[in-house]
């Protein structure tokens, strides 16, 4: 059918399709008023302070917080939410993870080269949506994807999220990963030349026309953030290099975060100003002074030491490294890197598999072990983590004018972190997506993508 149709039967097919679509343009939205909803908050948190203020209300209209306060008289028609037994804080970020990589035990033995042979695009993306639901049922309203996401799963997850189709984080998609030959892999020439193995893992960007293009790329296909293989090789990126990237990627309003695995890379990094630097391992104490001086933000992927991960060697250079980036005031984000699963991961009382989310604010032993004060890990989970995602124009803290994303639960993260633990209220840009600790997203579940293009949700 479509090989018989000629040009000209096409160009005819076409100018019908501009004459009927302007004959019947879509009826203008009716200017509905912006629902209401009013929350009474016990306590209300303010991460940037590390302070509670009792008695809060906050008047969400629309999508966005309009008002915050003592004593906010209720409009007529607002949907009141009741939360003045618990704490009222700003969403979760986790600033680095991998939402669409997860490599197991069986088949594939942690071998993760092997995951992206054997498990298909559309079949990771839908796990990257799974685990988007469970991140934001534990309070994560903002999620850093930072590469290993098959080809683009991310950026379409950031999408779908964005049009409605289905509740989510925001998300900062990386897309690939961009690095010179090989990525994070050591191919053979066959795999490499003649089975392109590297797809669809990596972008390989060999010299600075190549860096431009990669960059570019992937700005075009739907990433926030760029991130960079500053040293998974030993001909690592130069100082100017990853001063290209930031130039590029600022182009497109998008902020350089490297993968750093060696000293000489995190000198090369903090050298060429880059704005986050993911893994804290290789960093020394001296790194950490210039990161602080210079305002570098530290994702250092801080694994607690668990029954279903990590040693305890490992697990004590990770405290002390995170204790003393701590020290040296670097700006730390709450980030996780995780993209593994295996059978151990559960409940050791109840024998449940623990969900994507429990399993990621498990991370918080780390910090607790590195004796970071609870008021310092809120920052690093909030706004750290939305300077990060660099969101924080119009997303992130519970102020008016902000986007309606906020947490409940009953206890006290000041004095007591595992609080965050109890999650049982969120609600995501305005929407009610869990309510006395049960998910209630039905809203969010759409045959279409309702949000338009300005950012008004059309129902
Ligand atoms: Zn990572």
């Amino acid at each position: 059918m479509f090989r018989r149709l000629s040009i000209l039967s096409l160009s005819a097919l076409l100018a019908f399709a501009a004459f009927s679509s302007a004959q019947q343009p879509l009826a203008p939205p009716t200017a509905k008023p912006l629902r209401v909803t009013v929350i009474k908050a016990g306590r209300l948190l303010d991460p940037e302070t590390g302070t509670a203020t009792p008695n809060q209300v906050i008047v969400v209209e629309g999508e966005r917080i309009r008002a915050v306060g003592p004593n906010l008289a209720v409009p007529p028609g607002a949907t009141v939410i009741d939360l003045s037994k618990m704490t009222v804080m700003p969403g979760l970020v986790d600033a680095h993870t991998h939402t669409t990589l997860t490599y197991k035990e069986q088949p594939e033995n942690n071998y993760y080269y092997l995951t992206y042979v054997m498990e298909s695009t559309p079949l990771r993306a839908i796990q990257g949506a799974s685990n988007m639901i469970q991140l934001l049922n534990s309070g994560f309203t903002v999620v850093r994807d930072v590469g290993n996401n098959a080809l683009y799963a991310d950026t379409a997850l950031r999408q779908a999220i964005e049009q409605g189709w289905l509740p989510g984080p925001t998300v900062i998609p990386s897309g690939p990963m961009i690095g010179s030959t090989g990525g994070q892999y050591w191919p053979t020439p066959e795999m490499y030349k003649y089975h392109n193995i590297m797809y669809p893992e990596y972008i390989d960007a060999n010299s600075p026309d190549e860096i431009v293009r990669a960059v570019r790329e992937n700005m075009l296909f739907g990433a926030r953030t760029i991130k960079l293989c500053i040293d998974c090789k030993p001909w690592m990126y130069s100082v100017d290099d990853i001063k290209l990237a930031i130039r590029e990627a600022a182009q497109g309003g998008c902020k350089v975060e490297g993968h750093v695995q060696t000293a000489e890379g995190a000198q090369r990094s903090i050298d060429a100003g880059i704005y986050i630097i993911a893994h804290g391992n290789a960093l020394t104490a001296d790194h950490h002074r210039q990161m602080a001086e210079k305002g570098i933000i530290l994702a250092g992927t801080d694994t607690p030491f668990t029954g279903y991960r990590g040693s305890e060697a490992a697990f004590k250079r990770t405290v002390a490294n995170l204790r003393d980036a701590w020290e040296k005031k670097v700006i730390l984000t709450f980030s996780t890197d995780f993209d593994y699963w295996n059978d151990r991961m559960r409940n050791e009382k109840t024998g449940e598999y623990l969900t994507r989310g429990e399993l990621t604010l498990n991370f918080l032993e780390t910090w607790k072990a590195a004796k970071i004060p609870n008021a310092d890990i809120l920052k690093a989970m909030t706004i750290n983590g939305y300077l990060a995602a660099d969101v924080l124009k119009d997303r992130g803290p519970i102020k008016p004018g902000f986007f309606a994303d906020l947490i409940a639960m009953p206890g006290d993260p000041i004095t007591d972190i595992d609080a965050v633990r109890a999650v049982q209220f969120v609600m995501k840009n305005w929407m009610v997506f869990k309510k006395d600790g049960v998910m209630t997203p039905e809203a969010y579940f759409n045959p279409g993508p309702v949000r338009t293009p300005n950012g008004r949700w059309t129902r």
